[in-house]
Formats: C-alpha cells, structure tokens, sequence
C-alpha cells in the first residue's frame, strides 16, 4: 500500500484555496461532477493532512468501509476493506457509528442503508459512483420480462436470483417474487435453493456470473441457458426456447471483468512460463474454462496470500487490487491478466478529494451525499437479503 507523504510547507498548505464546482480550475485533476459543494483540488498537497484531521475530529461517529478495488490513496482511510457482501455485513455489525462512510459503489451504499439502524446514516463520496452491471437492470425492464414470462404461463416455476450487484429496486424485486439474492461466493448455493423451490431461475443482471456457476459447477449445458436481451422484444428469445431453458440469463456484464478475453490468457501463459491464471466469475465463459481457478475477490486474495513464495500467478480482475496484491507480495510474482489498463471507472470517482469533502463536512456538521433506500423497498429487498443469510 504506498503512503502518501504531505512536503509541503505549513502557510502553502493553508493558503490553498478550495474551488468552488464549477468555478474553479484544476488542469492536473479531473473534477466529480455531483458534489453540491466545495470539492478540494487533487492536486492540493495537504490533502491527506486535511483528511488525516477531519478522520480524527469525526472519531468513533464514522466507519469507513473500503471495497478492494478502492484506490490506495482511499484505502489507507479504510477502517476495513471487503468485497461488497464483506462490507454490508461489517456496516450492519457497527450500529455504534452515526455515519458510515461507504467507499465503493451506489448499491453497495443502498445494501448499506437496508442493513444499518433508522438513525444511522451512509454516506457514499460521489453520487457518480455508480455500477455499469447494476445499471443494466432497471426496475421497468425487469417487471416487462416477469410479465412476459406471465403471459406465457411459466413465471410460477421461475425463481428470481439476483446478484449483489443489483439496485435496491430489483434486490425488492427479487424479494418480492420469492427469490434470493447471492453473491459470487454463493452462487451455487443460491442456484442449488432456486431450482429445488422451481424449475427454472431468472438470473439478474450478470448474464457470467449465472452462466459460469450454472454450467461449470452444477453441470448444466449452455443449451439449457438463454439469455434474456431487455432492448429486444420478448427479450429476443422464441416462446419454446424460454419454456425449454432452465436459466434465464439476463444480459448483463461487468464492464471490468468482460474485458478479460482467452486470448489474454494464452498470451501470459507463453510470456511467463508457469503461470497459473486466477479470474473472477464475472469473466466470460471462455475466460473462465482457460483459467486455472476461478474465485470471488476475496477468494482471489486468500488464493494469493496462500500462495507459495516463487509462484507466479496471472489475476483477472480490478486492477487495483491486482497492483496491491503484487506489492504486498513481492515473494511472488503477481501479474495483471490483460495487457491494457483496466480499472472500474465508476469505483475509481471515490479519490481523495471526495472522501476529504464528505469528511470534513460531516465533521461540520453538514450531512452530505446520503444514501437511503425507501422503507417499503427496504422491506422487499431486505426479505432477498435474508434469504441469501438462510441459505443452506
Ligand atoms: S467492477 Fe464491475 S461489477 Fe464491480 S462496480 Fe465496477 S462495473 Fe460494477
């Protein structure tokens, strides 16, 4: 993890002016777009002094969650770090803090506000923060498909198994249907409970993660997969196909992890001899059959971590994290999997500045960029929330 250090003298520092959005102008940083208010330069050189001093007046009143793929200069004020399904439990197990302060994406900030206390309060840096996949998956697209699946006589045999990775609105939505929410390490779990209660699952919105779990590790057949495309009419599928398949994938993806091709994997098996490629199950099916193991981000981690010193591993996910793996790990060698700079852009609007911003507003006592999901939503989402805890 690299440590920013603060040179700069004591008046430069103070003297920095703050930029009104919009009015000001900071060639070397690129400006948040969503802040209401005064958003410090990136390039002023006291910001981790101002961050550092904001974190202490806020004291035991604020928990910052940081999700992996989190920037270093973030991540350092992380009270702990996690992958979504981590840090939505860690938020529901501090009730004691007023303000929790969720450096990751929309929907993790949502599960957030469904799983804290009324009193407590999410705060997530930059509204932009948004995530490609979730927003694949809107509300009004999938109450289309449900009807279409009504219309055709087959919605009461379809389960509804949404990923983590979805909005509060579809989370609700799940819920409501009977469904589950799962995560990428419970995935087969959560299919496995799906296709006892019906015979067939409505897999939302990661058309990957659904196709992967389904046919590598239940051993279904892509023929008993469709996806279902929400821009097409009847979801560009035939009647019987939909009547034959047993998932029902929506078309989904991450921007991040879809990226990943076979290709990428020859091309550093035949650069490092002895490498073993390690992907996350939102990679394409292609990816994940020439991989050597397959695993969720924290599973990537431990995988890492376990590793022997002199191995060489090739890791397909957020290059974030990749590049904090390599450097916690020199014994090892720890290479990105593609050859291209590949970093989730929306995870990556949380840098300092913002997390500066909603911190020292707080501890103004101003509330800024809080997260709440209606309660009625809240309700439906949370009956999918539970579920996934029951899962056997
Ligand atoms: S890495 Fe992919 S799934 Fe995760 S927040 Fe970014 S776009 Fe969404």
């Amino acid at each position: 993890m690299s440590v920013q250090v603060d040179h700069a003298a004591p008046a430069l520092r103070e003297s920095l002016p703050l930029f009104v959005l919009g009015t000001g102008s900071d060639p070397r940083s690129e400006r948040g777009v969503s802040c209401p208010g005064e958003l410090p330069a990136a390039s002023d050189p006291a910001l981790v002094r101002r961050a550092e001093r904001a974190r202490a007046v806020l004291g035991d009143r604020a928990f910052i969650l940081g999700h992996h793929y989190q920037r270093d200069e973030v991540i350092r004020f992380a009270d702990v770090t996690g992958d979504s399904f981590k840090l939505a439990r860690e938020a529901a197990a501090r009730p004691g803090a007023e303000f929790v302060i969720f450096c990751g994406v929309h929907f993790m900030a949502e599960s957030a506000d469904m799983l804290t206390s009324p009193s407590q309060r999410v705060i997530l840096p930059d509204l932009a923060a948004g995530c490609s996949m979730a927003d694949m998956a809107t509300y009004s697209q999938v109450e289309e498909c449900w009807e279409n699946l009504e219309d055709l006589g087959i919605a009461d045999s379809v389960v509804p198994v949404t990923y983590m990775n979805s909005s509060a609105d579809i989370k609700a939505f799940t819920g409501r249907h009977g469904g589950t929410v799962c995560t990428s390490s419970n995935a087969r779990r959560a299919l496995d409970w799906a296709l006892r209660k019906g015979s067939k699952v409505l897999f939302l919105p990661d058309q990957h993660l659904g196709r992967n779990t389904a046919v590598l590790e239940m051993g279904l057949s892509l023929d008993d997969c469709v996806v279902w495309d929400p821009r097409r009419p009847g979801g560009g599928l035939e009647a019987g196909a939909l009547r034959r398949a047993t998932m029902i994938l929506w078309r989904g993806h991450c921007s991040v992890h879809g990226r990943f091709t076979a290709q990428n994997v020859a091309a550093v098996r035949a650069r490092i001899p002895g490498v073993q490629v390690l992907v996350h199950p939102e990679c394409v099916h292609d990816v994940v059959l020439a991989a050597d193991q397959v695993g969720s981000t924290e599973r990537i981690i431990s995988v890492i971590e376990q590793a022997p010193a002199g191995s060489a591993w090739a890791v397909g996910t957020e290059l974030n994290l990749v590049r904090r793996l390599a450097d916690t790990h020199p014994d090892k060698t720890v290479v990105f999997l593609d050859k291209t700079v590949c970093y989730c852009s929306t995870m990556n609007r949380i840098d300092l500045p913002h997390l500066v911003w909603v911190m020292e507003s707080l501890a103004g006592g101003q509330v800024v960029n809080q997260i709440t999901v209606d309660d009625q939503t809240a309700a439906q989402a949370r009956a999918a929330l539970d579920q996934m805890l029951a899962l056997p």
